[in-house]
């Protein structure tokens, strides 16, 4: 009996340091293959068999002689999962093969024209334009050698209700934001300085809202938010209020708008850069403007009989 488990073993360990030292180690096909041989498989099986049946102890994981080879066929590695069927890896090879076709059509990813974007709405109703989209001398990003401002300012007052501008899913709520706004670089720095020196409180609350049509919506300056990480908002949904964090002048909200499939790029003043650890580039921003219905002058409206109109509605009536 000695002998057979030697020869067997000696077989298994040639079947398993084929195995290991195969050019794709990890991959299934080739092991498949080789279970598919009649001799090496009932090989296998017979020299597992008998080395379980002399030795248990061998396959306690706690015990120093335990045999990995002998404890990987008798149990399924945790690593590699559980042993699919037939049928069910000849459909994740073929799904894994269409996909790879179909990525190789693709064309590179361009963002959607902003005139293909439908269903946006103001974000803070009535709110007075600020600051435009466009050249600005106070301006921390650089645009074709000019200071610039990336977004759309708009200002009520303090507290005033702040509305998804789009349905979407909130990307980010709060201050930790950056990784979602589209920075090109290494925020590294960046964070570190701002732990360093305890200065998270001295930025702006910000929700990114992913719009669900290749878009972020960027919303700064918040005074209180009321909606989370991974929540859905629908256009018109209340997400927090106007307020003036992140050394505002006074309060007001930030909207920005990109594409993450946007390969144009906006600079970052150099000094801002250096003085805060940010990137030097940011993903290209586009006027806000271009997506937001014109406004309706309120003596434009028709008044409904006998209902009052509400000064601040979420529904985008206006
Ligand atoms: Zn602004």
């Amino acid at each position: 009996m000695a002998w057979m488990m030697q020869v067997f073993s000696e077989d298994l360990h040639l079947l398993v340091a084929r195995w290991y030292t195969s050019a794709v180690p990890r991959h299934r096909r080739p092991r498949r293959s080789r279970l598919h041989r009649p001799v090496v498989l009932a090989s296998a099986v017979f020299s597992a068999l008998v080395v379980l049946a002399l030795s248990p102890l061998a396959l306690s994981p706690s015990s120093g002689a335990a045999d990995p080879v002998v404890a990987r066929l008798a149990s399924p590695s945790p690593e590699l999962g559980p042993s699919p069927s037939i049928p069910t890896l000849r459909g994740a090879v073929a799904g894994v093969t269409s996909d790879h076709r179909a990525r190789a059509t693709l064309p590179p990813p361009v963002p959607t024209d902003p005139s293909h974007l439908a269903g946006y709405r103001w974000p803070l109703l009535h709110g007075r334009i600020t600051l435009p989209f466009g050249p600005w001398h106070d301006g921390s990003r650089i645009v074709a050698g000019k200071a610039f401002h990336d977004g759309l300012d708009l200002a009520t007052f303090c507290g005033d209700r702040i509305v998804a501008a789009h349905d979407g899913v909130v990307l980010a709520a709060g201050r930790h934001y950056d990784s979602q706004m589209g920075w090109i670089g290494d925020l590294g720095p960046y964070f570190e300085r701002l732990d360093a020196k305890s200065l998270w409180t001295t930025l702006p609350i910000v929700v990114v809202v992913d719009d669900g049509n290749g878009y972020r919506s960027l919303y700064a300056h918040f005074g209180k938010i009321v909606v989370k990480r991974g929540q859905a908002v629908h256009g018109g949904q209340l997400l927090g209020y106007e307020g003036q964090t992140g050394h505002a002048s006074g309060c007001h909200l930030h909207y920005g708008l990109f594409s993450p499939r946007e390969t144009a790029l906006f600079g970052i003043d150099a000094k801002v850069a250096e003085h805060m650890q940010l990137p030097d580039a940011e993903i290209a921003r586009i006027d806000p403007l271009l997506v937001l219905p014109p406004r309706i002058k309120p003596a434009a409206l028709p008044a409904p009989a006998g209902a009052p109109r509400p000064l601040h509605g979420d529904d985008g009536s206006y």
